[in-house]
């Protein structure tokens, strides 16, 4: 379930582009990001996410196109006059000010009075778990507090959008995985449409309604979490969001709502008609792809499932919760992936070994 209000776009952004000289950083970006979702921009380093956020913010204009936010043009609007704010990735926090006076600063130019603000500050800190912290030095806060600072001094300001540049990157892992909880937490309960940026597919999975995956300065494929795993368009959005084997296949025909394909090292198989990209004919498959946890080691003794191939372990690696084997497949020169549950009792193959490996039909991916 999202929160977001799927008929109003909050911000839309139609065509934009950015060059820096010679670099030309987006190359055409058009979207909308919708009034209460958590909205990623996820990409590897360099695609554009960054400049694309700061745009928003308003600390950079677009070469050419155009960025509406709550229903008005941004062009020449400063970021300060946008109801926009950011969290930076070092936080910015002032090291000489006390906590309070961190959170409540962007509130300081209204003059408010001396209880009203207080009580402002309380109940920001209290919205990210700091409640008491006020007048604490801002020096003495560990990362994690840092960065609730940070977001506390945002939602003070009250904005339509929050802008997040990678905020939990500098934080441990432990540390991290129980922010991102907060974070989208957070975001539920106010309301508040979040932008965030991350090259962390994991990250981006875990926290938003919608993620809009960037490659070389565009818009590769913009879907939910769900969609963009299950259904990936293309082979390098599939390999960016988790880990997937390709495997080329070749259509042998249609019978009603299945096609019939021909696939390297599985043989020949049917799939549902609705694997096939909108627009696509299944004649023009030629490659496919499968998700580690989509095939699995048959175990001695098992029930044949109708899909099982001889394969030979190749390699293992074993990751307490998990085992990520390499596995060869008569037929396929690259070993494939596939990933199973440690559960009571199961041991761990060793390379060399025998076995068979199962998958479902289901489970198959078509790439344009
Ligand atoms: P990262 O995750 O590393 O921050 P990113 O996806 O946020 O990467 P951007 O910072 O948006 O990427 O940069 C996109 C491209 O634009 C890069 O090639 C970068 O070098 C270039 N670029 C960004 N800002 C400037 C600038 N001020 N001057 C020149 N080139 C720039």
């Amino acid at each position: 379930m999202t929160a977001a209000n799927a008929d109003k776009p909050i911000i839309t952004l139609d065509n934009v582009t950015r060059s820096f000289g010679a670099v030309q950083a987006l190359r055409g970006v058009s979207a909308e990001i919708r009034e209460g979702e958590f909205f990623s921009l996820l990409g590897p380093s360099g695609c554009g996410k960054t400049t694309l956020l700061r745009m928003i913010a308003g600390f950079d204009e677009p070469t050419t196109g155009t960025i509406t936010l709550d229903g008005k043009p941004m062009a020449g609007i400063a970021a300060n006059h946008r109801p926009t704010n950011m969290v930076f990735q070092s936080y910015a926090i002032f090291p000489h000010l006390s906590v309070g006076d961190n959170v409540g600063y962007g509130l300081k130019k209204k003059r408010l009075p001396k209880a009203e603000y207080d009580r402002e500050v309380e109940e920001a800190l209290e919205m990210v778990s700091l409640g008491g912290y006020g007048p604490r030095a801002a020096h003495t806060l560990s990362g994690g507090q840092r960065q609730r600072v940070a977001l506390a001094r945002a939602l003070i300001m009250r904005p339509k959008v929050i802008l997040l540049d990678e905020p939990l990157s500098a934080l441990d892992k432990k540390l991290r995985e129980q922010m991102q909880i907060e974070l989208r937490r957070l975001q539920r309960s106010v309301g508040i449409t979040f932008i965030l940026v991350t090259h962390d597919q994991e990250e981006a999975l875990i926290m938003s309604d919608r993620i809009a995956v960037m490659f070389d300065g565009q818009i590769a494929q913009l879907d939910s979490p769900e969609a963009l795993y299950r259904k990936p368009n293309t082979q390098r959005v599939a390999s960016f969001i988790g880990v997937m084997n390709f495997l080329e296949a070749k259509a042998s025909g249609e019978k009603g709502d299945k096609i019939s394909l021909d696939i390297q090292a599985l043989g020949k198989l049917d799939i549902p008609a609705s694997a096939l990209p909108a627009g696509m004919k299944s004649s023009e498959i030629t490659r496919v792809g499968v998700r580690p946890e989509m095939m699995s080691i048959v175990l001695e003794g098992a029930k044949s499932t109708g899909h099982e191939i001889d394969a030979e372990i190749a390699e293992s690696e074993y990751y307490g919760d998990m085992t990520y084997y390499l596995v060869s497949l008569p037929g396929k020169d690259e070993p494939v992936t596939i990933s199973m549950r440690n559960t009571a009792g199961r041991a761990v193959l060793e390379p060399g070994s025998k076995t068979r490996v199962s998958f479902s039909p289901e489970s198959i991916v078509v790439f344009r």
